[in-house]
């Protein structure tokens, strides 16, 4: 992926976290595992070893054991299952709770209670919930 196209990614991420806090030098926003603080700059470029994290890990979908994580997903790049993470935090994950799979309870366990904590901090683009709170759109009377 191209650097522009990266940065785009992260925006869409940033953009979909109630809890990142955006100001006019850019965006902070908390890793998912430790809450470290990150720092983005206006156009989606990260400031700090921050990563994308893949909550319900790419190795999991298609895994009859994963489906319940995975069913509501279009994919592993669906905006809901993407985060921010530390660069340690993400390869950690990888290493120990991705790499054991979905057949073991705890580490479904685990990548269930991050994708409710994301979800419960997902929203929706800025356009489309200013469309959605005026209830009317267009402003034709
Ligand atoms: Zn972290």
């Amino acid at each position: 992926m191209s650097a522009a196209v990266v940065a785009r990614r992260w925006l869409e991420i940033l953009q979909s976290d109630a809890e990142v806090v955006a100001h006019a030098q850019g965006f902070q926003a908390r890793c998912l595992h430790c809450r470290r603080r990150h720092l983005f700059a206006p156009n989606g470029t990260p400031l700090s070893p921050a990563t994308i994290e893949h909550i319900v890990p790419q190795s999991w979908f298609g895994k009859h054991a994963a489906l319940k994580l995975t069913q509501m997903l279009s994919g592993p790049n669906d905006l809901r299952n993407l985060g921010i993470a530390c660069a340690g935090c993400n390869h950690s994950k990888g290493r120990g709770l991705d790499a054991r799979g979905p057949t073991d309870t705890r580490a479904r366990e685990v990548v269930e209670a991050m994708q409710a904590q994301r979800t419960l901090r997902f929203r929706r683009r800025t356009h489309e919930r200013r469309d959605a709170d005026s209830g009317a759109v267009g402003g034709v009377s």
